[in-house]
């Protein structure tokens, strides 16, 4: 019919591991209630999908399409957290992505994609259409990739790790070990880092770049990111506009939280794949006890074998142990003080949302860069002391942001990043601005 003739295809390429793909969906559903002739390509591994959509999703709007894993026939994860199947996926890279494009057999009016994945700009390209990446993590993260030519230069490899980068506007305070790993130290030839540093030079070349932040997080570097791209596109928080209902909350975390103090309870994540080692656990775990703080603690794996013996017993009162929290609401609860943390960049995102403090454990990608902005720049949060969980250092941190003045004034400034963080996702927002950009350049597609 008529309908048919008009409505446009977008190719959608998503990012399979730690929490990218989720990001990305979301901002493609929103896109669609506001596109409604446009019809979303979903492309990711079939196992991600599975776990983003429900069974009798409706594909009207989004259709998901499986993208081959890369991995070989018969392949068993190894236990514990393992590369394997990220370098399996990016060695399968772009070939699956073409593959199951050329499957669907349809004619595409652009591509969005996630921003690590720069090959959707040479695909776009032969297609004769507009290539739209989005960044999931925060400006600074997207800044270093996008200049780690210069940081090269001025920085030189492997060089003295506690140099800062004064020569980049609003980083006097960033040291060179706080950089991501593949741009001026660590390995260069990893599938991952390689891809990463395609992705820096492809960005500039971007119709568009979305990126889950928001232009008052951070105005200098947003100023410089505008130098270097041709069209930056600010739409964050976005989880504020897709936020999670209380239903998620099948542990009863919310209830449990409700029995404590305002601002008296520690909130432990480290996201979707990082996990502490054995040691760091125990020393985390007998930090927490010795501190007599109230615990909520989004734990992956067999709590009973990992912590120390006794310690659930012990803390039972004051402790609770899920496999998995609805963060955004645990944070935005009032009992909840302080947010212990791997730093990512959805989690940094959250805990401003909240308003909540944060103690950070960074571990690998943009995590340090976000602890040390959190820090140093921003002023809401603490790194522990020597960088990993000891007993002493975890309750001094707790220490200091629930029970010090310096813990307040961490609350104060979080709280004026938190109005910002609002005020940009209103009506007349910097962050719906764009998003209504973002969406005309869709329609114009
Ligand atoms: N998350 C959650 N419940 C949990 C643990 C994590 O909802 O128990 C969500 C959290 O809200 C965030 C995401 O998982 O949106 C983690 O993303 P982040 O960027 O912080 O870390 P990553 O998973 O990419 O390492």
């Amino acid at each position: 019919g008529a309908r048919e003739n008009t409505q446009k295809h977008f190719a959608v390429f998503a990012f399979p591991f730690t929490t990218h793909a989720a990001p990305l969906l979301a901002l493609v559903r929103k896109l669609s209630e506001s596109a409604p002739d446009s019809k979303f390509h979903f492309f990711n591994t079939a196992q991600s999908n599975a776990s983003l959509f429900s069974k009798d999703h409706d594909c009207e709007r989004v259709k998901p399409w499986s993208v081959d894993t890369g991995l070989p026939k018969g392949y068993k994860s190894t236990k514990g957290p393992s590369n394997e199947p990220l370098e399996y996926f990016l060695k399968a890279t772009p070939g699956n992505f073409e593959t199951a494009v050329a499957e669907t057999g349809l004619p595409f009016d652009g591509i969005i994609s996630d921003a690590f994945l720069w090959f959707a700009k040479e695909m776009a390209e032969e297609m004769r259409v507009p290539w739209i990446p989005y960044f999931t993590a925060g400006p600074r993260a997207l800044l270093v990739h996008v200049v780690a030519d210069d940081l090269r230069a001025r920085l030189g490899i492997n060089g003295p790790k506690d140099q800062t980068l004064e020569f980049l506007p609003g980083f006097s305070a960033i040291r060179a070990v706080d950089i991501p790993e593949g741009i001026i130290s660590g390995s260069f030839d990893s599938p991952f880092q390689m891809m990463m540093c395609k992705m820096g030079q492809m960005l500039p070349h971007a119709s568009a770049v979305a990126i889950n932040s928001f232009e008052e997080i951070d105005p200098i570097v947003v100023k410089t990111l505008k130098s270097r791209l041709s069209n930056l596109l600010n739409i964050g928080p976005f989880v504020l506009r897709t936020p999670p209902t209380s239903d998620s909350d099948i542990h009863g975390c919310l209830d449990w939280l409700d029995q404590h103090m305002r601002s008296s309870v520690a909130y432990i994540s480290f996201g979707s794949s990082a996990t502490p080692s054995p040691n760091e656990l125990k020393a985390l775990a007998e930090g927490l006890e010795a501190s007599k703080f109230p615990f909520l603690w989004s734990f992956k794996g067999n709590a009973q074998e990992m912590l120390p013996r006794g310690f659930l017993k012990r803390t039972k009162n004051r402790g609770m142990i899920v496999p998995w929290a609805p963060q955004l609401i645990v944070l935005g609860h009032p009992s909840v003080g302080v947010f212990v943390t791997h730093c990512g960049w959805n989690s940094v995102s959250e805990s401003i949302i909240g308003g909540v403090p944060m103690i950070c454990r960074p571990f690998f990608a943009e995590q340090k860069l976000n602890q040390k902005t959190v820090e140093a720049v921003w002023g809401f949060g603490v790194g522990v002391e020597g960088g990993m969980f000891t007993k002493n250092g975890t309750i001094k941190a707790l220490q200091v942001i629930l029970s010090s003045e310096e813990g307040k004034l961490m609350k104060e400034k979080i709280g004026i990043l938190q109005e910002l963080a609002f005020n940009a996702l209103d009506t007349d927002g910097s962050s719906t601005v764009n998003f209504n950009s973002l969406v005309d350049l869709v329609s114009r597609c």
